[in-house]
């Protein structure tokens, strides 16, 4: 089997009211109990065990950590990026407006959390620093889209000056992931492509910046490189 991707929106699940119906966070305020179970699901649905369904405490940072054999799931990790070269493993990044970037490489496989910050602070070259001289695949998920996304004039001249896409007092993080992914990795990039759902448009995902009070929906990698 290859390593594979996916991307959870609200739909399934077993939360209600704001977090209806498949929220997977458990630091938002919803039932810890029926996230659990949620979880419990997504670990089923993705065929691992759920102590190989790895979850990162996000803090918008740059810690990146390495999940492997002896990485206990239970365990807090507070980080912004996982990566793996464990067949079998799960990770898990959680978001809502922010953007899940999946990486599946020939060995390794990775998860990362990007939001404004986390892309000023370097996280998604630091990860592809640990995946050395491999080819991959990046895929990224539903997340808020440059036309929904206006910024402030400090921030917006800050990513002008970084490089970043940007237009109208908009950050396009989407795209501005994909542009850092090739001027780094250059032909080790097999593909790298936004899915094109933007949260804050789209119903059927949650939106922290549409709704404040709500649930995060998840990007997975599931590791199994094929050898
Ligand atoms: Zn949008």
């Amino acid at each position: 089997m290859a390593s594979r991707a996916l991307f959870t929106s609200r739909a399934g699940g077993w939360s209600t009211g704001p977090y209806s119906s498949r929220n997977l966070g458990t630091h938002v305020g919803d039932d810890l109990e029926v996230v659990r179970r949620n979880r419990d699901q997504l670990a089923e649905e993705v065929g691992v065990r759920t102590d190989r369904l790895f979850f990162m405490e996000q803090v918008h940072g740059s810690e990146v950590i390495v999940v492997d054999d002896s990485s206990n799931s239970s365990e807090l990790r507070r980080c912004d990026a996982m990566i793996t070269r464990t067949p079998g493993t799960a990770l898990v990044v959680l978001v809502a407006d922010c953007a899940p970037l999946l990486l599946i490489g020939e060995r390794t496989s990775a998860v990362v959390h990007v939001g404004w910050r986390g892309l000023f602070a370097g996280i998604v070259e630091k990860v592809l620093a640990d995946m050395e001289s491999e080819r991959f695949t990046a895929i990224i998920g539903p997340t808020i889209c440059s036309a929904c996304y206006q910024v402030g004039a400090d921030l917006y001249d800050q990513a002008l000056e970084r490089g970043f896409i940007v237009g109208n007092q908009r950050l396009d993080i989407p795209r501005s992931i994909i542009k850092i992914l090739h001027d780094v990795a250059g032909k080790r990039v097999e593909r790298a492509e936004w899915n094109g759902i933007c949260t804050l448009e789209s119903e059927s995902h949650y939106s922290y910046r549409r709704d404040q009070l709500t649930g995060r929906q998840a990007g997975v990698v599931i590791h199994d490189p094929q050898i």
